[in-house]
């Protein structure tokens, strides 16, 4: 029995999920898989780990999993449901990449997609658990894909050896065919619950023409306007990523402000916003400004940003009521999509676009680029708006480019390389990896090229050289596992840096291979140099700042050879600095190092030195507070082990013919580009341009550019 407050039973009984229950818990009896489609807020996430508590499936010492693409999600929907259940977070925990609060009492288990595959890997009949459910499977993250693949041959085997396994599917839209109608995956298709939401309606407005270039102008003046023509009611804006995020929150933050004195001076009062008033379509349709409250622009807005690399803190300040008396307006990016619900949502300001990586299939280039999302995301962004009341979603595009949107937006395993995922499938003795039954299988080309680079690496071994062409492709497709790859596979890092540390071990050079493999695994360790100062006044402070940091990083770079480690060495200089000074965020703000970062990167190097010591307990390693630079010889050895990594990352200064073309001044040429491709001006190695370098990857921004260069170089040549 669970003994809930009656607070949150009254809360609970809201959600449209907790009708369902009865149906929910019969198919889950009667099948071993089920499908359950709900709108976001409906309460799948928060409530259906609660039935299966309640119906028994956390007893006789087995546990609850539900995975999560995201980690946020993890984290605040463990502690959401630990509260509502009235029970400590040593019963319902979490598990993330690097942390988590599981204890030997826990039932309900909240963990990120990979780690749970991870686990499958330990124990591929998961005998810890007696369900397991896989939320957001409509966002068809990589792994996501991979654990359903994986647990539609669990779940049977499970139920073969006497043990049942429950498989539960969560989607917040309907579109689930992928999993149902894919007669590989399931030979049954599961039933399809629907979750009816008690959705309000949502009027959406389309704008008459589409901004093309300044749509985070239009964002802002479609935001004031809502704030200060139509009635009360919490404003959702999304935006593409952080850096808009931030910029949208001053410039609404300064209006508030701007509104507040021209109340304080009413003579004033005639030209209302001169800095909202803008130009284009800010109508705002006839119906938003019915009903019987009415606006009140002279209470304060309460702007919140939202994005995945927030602070937790942060983040979680979105879920609490806004200070009396104040408009909550939060700006975010597309997390507020579908993993979390937002109270108190009345009106959606919706941008139409997303940021996304793309790969180059052939080169593996790799750039950032804002498109238009599609049309499920748009209607789901726009369903944020009635979850509490009737509401608004203000869509800044026309109601044709709408129409042409794609309806769905792409598995991201169709998007993205592979090798990582092929190495977990082979060391789950997972040959042909061709025949998984993927929900949507990745391109052959993806995978070939997985092979490849796993051949390489010497995880897999090579194909039989056959004489037919045909027999050939199949063989390079089945390649085998070596004990190198075993021993790659249970490192959790891509291939190329587990590659880096199974060769760590030569000259004492482990704990530094796995310091730099930590930095370079974690997004955006360095506060960004090149971005534009705020406001005039910023300039010259910020201009001091570049100049003090980029000392800082020539220092950490270090001198002679060890130079010749380039970005690398400045990681590890980094990484080595902040942990001296124990971490701090004052540290971090100071030397112009992203803190959620390092702190990443520090716990990053207690899993990795712990996976080290599992693989080899011979070395017995340890996380060093103070460790000391590396020896030169250090740094040479260092140089073989990053090259043997990143050895198809290798790059060639462009010289002789090439040279004749001014837009090779400078540039590298690397084996699989005919385009030039750089050294960043912020890079270790900018003035000294190496003849050979290996990269970690290719960036395109205003040019292609190397990210994480190290020299190949011999020796050091002042
Ligand atoms: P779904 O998974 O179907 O999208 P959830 O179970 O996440 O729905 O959410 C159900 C309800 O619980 C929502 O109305 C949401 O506002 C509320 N909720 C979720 N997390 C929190 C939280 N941390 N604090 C307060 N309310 C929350
Ligand atoms: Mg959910």
């Amino acid at each position: 029995p669970v003994d809930r407050s009656p607070e949150v039973q009254e809360a609970r009984l809201k959600l449209p999920v907790l009708a369902e229950e009865q149906v929910i818990m019969e198919a889950v009896r009667e099948n071993p898989s089920i499908v359950i489609c709900g709108e976001t807020g409906s309460g799948k996430t928060t409530q259906v780990p609660q039935f299966l508590y309640e119906a028994g499936y956390a007893s006789g010492g087995r546990m609850i999993g539900i995975t999560e693409p995201r980690r946020v999600a993890a984290v605040s929907m463990s502690h959401r449901v630990a509260k509502e259940m009235n029970l400590p977070t040593q019963v319902v925990s979490y598990q993330i990449r690097y942390e988590g609060n599981v204890t030997s009492d826990t039932k309900i288990k909240f963990m990120t997609d990979g780690v749970l595959l991870k686990e499958i890997q330990k124990d591929f009949l998961l005998q810890k658990y007696s369900a397991i459910i896989i939320d957001e499977a409509h966002e068809r993250s990589v792994y996501t894909d991979i654990l359903i693949g994986l647990l539609s041959r669990i779940v049977p085997l499970r139920n073969k050896k006497g043990m049942p396994m429950k498989l539960l599917i969560m989607s917040a839209t309907l579109r689930v065919e992928d999993f149902t109608e894919n007669q590989r995956l399931f030979r049954t298709p599961p039933p399809v619950i629907k979750v009816d939401a008690r959705q309000f309606p949502v009027t959406i407005h389309f704008n008459k023409r589409t901004p093309l270039e300044d749509y985070t102008g239009e964002v802002f003046h479609k935001t004031c306007k809502i704030h200060r023509m139509l009635p009360p009611g919490g404003i959702l804006v999304f935006l593409t990523g952080q850096a808009e995020v931030h910029s949208l929150c001053r410039r609404l933050r300064k209006f508030c402000i701007q509104l507040k004195m021209r109340k304080l001076k009413p003579q004033r009062e005639a030209g209302i916003g001169d800095e909202e008033d803008g130009d284009s379509d800010l109508d705002l349709g006839d119906d938003a400004a019915d009903g019987e409250e009415k606006a009140d622009a002279s209470i304060p807005l309460y702007v919140l940003p939202l994005y995945s690399l927030l602070a937790p803190e942060q983040q979680a300040k979105v879920f609490r009521p806004p200070p009396p008396g104040t408009r909550l307006c939060v700006i975010a990016t597309n997390v507020a999509e579908t993993s979390l619900t937002i109270p108190g949502i009345k009106y959606v300001v919706d941008c139409g676009r997303v940021k996304k990586r793309f790969y180059d299939k052939v080169t593996g280039v790799s750039s950032f680029k804002v498109t238009w999302t599609s049309q499920a995301s748009a209607n789901q962004r726009a369903g944020r708006a009635g979850r509490t009341e009737p509401g608004h979603c203000y869509r800044l595009y026309s109601s044709a480019v709408f129409g042409d949107f794609a309806l769905f937006s792409e598995a991201e395993i169709t998007r993205r390389p592979v090798e990582d995922l092929v190495l977990q499938m082979k060391d789950l003795n997972i040959e042909k990896v061709v025949n998984f039954p993927f929900p949507t299988p990745p391109s052959t080309e993806a995978l070939v090229a997985a092979e490849q680079l796993l051949v390489s690496l010497g995880a897999l071994e090579e194909p039989p050289c056959t004489g037919r062409l045909k027999e050939m492709q199949r063989a390079k497709l089945s390649c085998p596992i070596t004990p190198l790859g075993r021993a790659m596979a249970s490192f959790p890092v891509a291939p190329r840096y587990a590659k880096m540390l199974a060769l760590g071990k030569q000259q004492d050079c482990l704990p530094y291979v796995i310091a730099v493999v930590a930095a370079m695994t974690v997004r955006e360790i360095f506060e960004d140099l090149d971005r534009p100062a705020r406001s005039e006044d910023e300039s010259s402070k910020l201009n001091q700042r570049r100049a003090r940091l980029t000392q800082m990083r020539r220092l950490w770079a270090g001198q002679g050879a060890s130079l010749l480690l380039g970005d690398l060495m400045i990681m590890l200089g980094a990484v080595g600095a902040c942990e001296f000074a124990g971490c701090t965020p004052r540290f971090c703000e100071n030397s112009g190092l992203r803190y959620k970062a390092m702190v990443e990167i520090r716990k990053l190097r207690g899993q990795l030195t712990n996976a080290v010591n599992a693989v080899c307990p011979e070395v017995g390693i340890f996380v060093d507070a103070k460790m000391t630079p590396p020896t030169e010889h250090q740094v040479v050895c260092l140089r073989q082990i990053v090259l043997a990594g990143l050895g198809d990352h290798l790059a060639r200064r462009a010289q002789g013919d090439d040279l004749v073309d001014p837009k090779w001044k400078n540039a590298y040429k690397t084996p699989l580009m005919d385009e030039p491709v750089f050294i960043h001006p912020n890079s270790a190695l900018f003035k000294k341009l190496p003849e050979f370098v290996v990269y970690q990857e290719v960036m395109e921004t205003s040019k292609m550019y190397m990210r994480g260069v190290s020299a190949v170089e011999a020796e050091w040549v002042p």
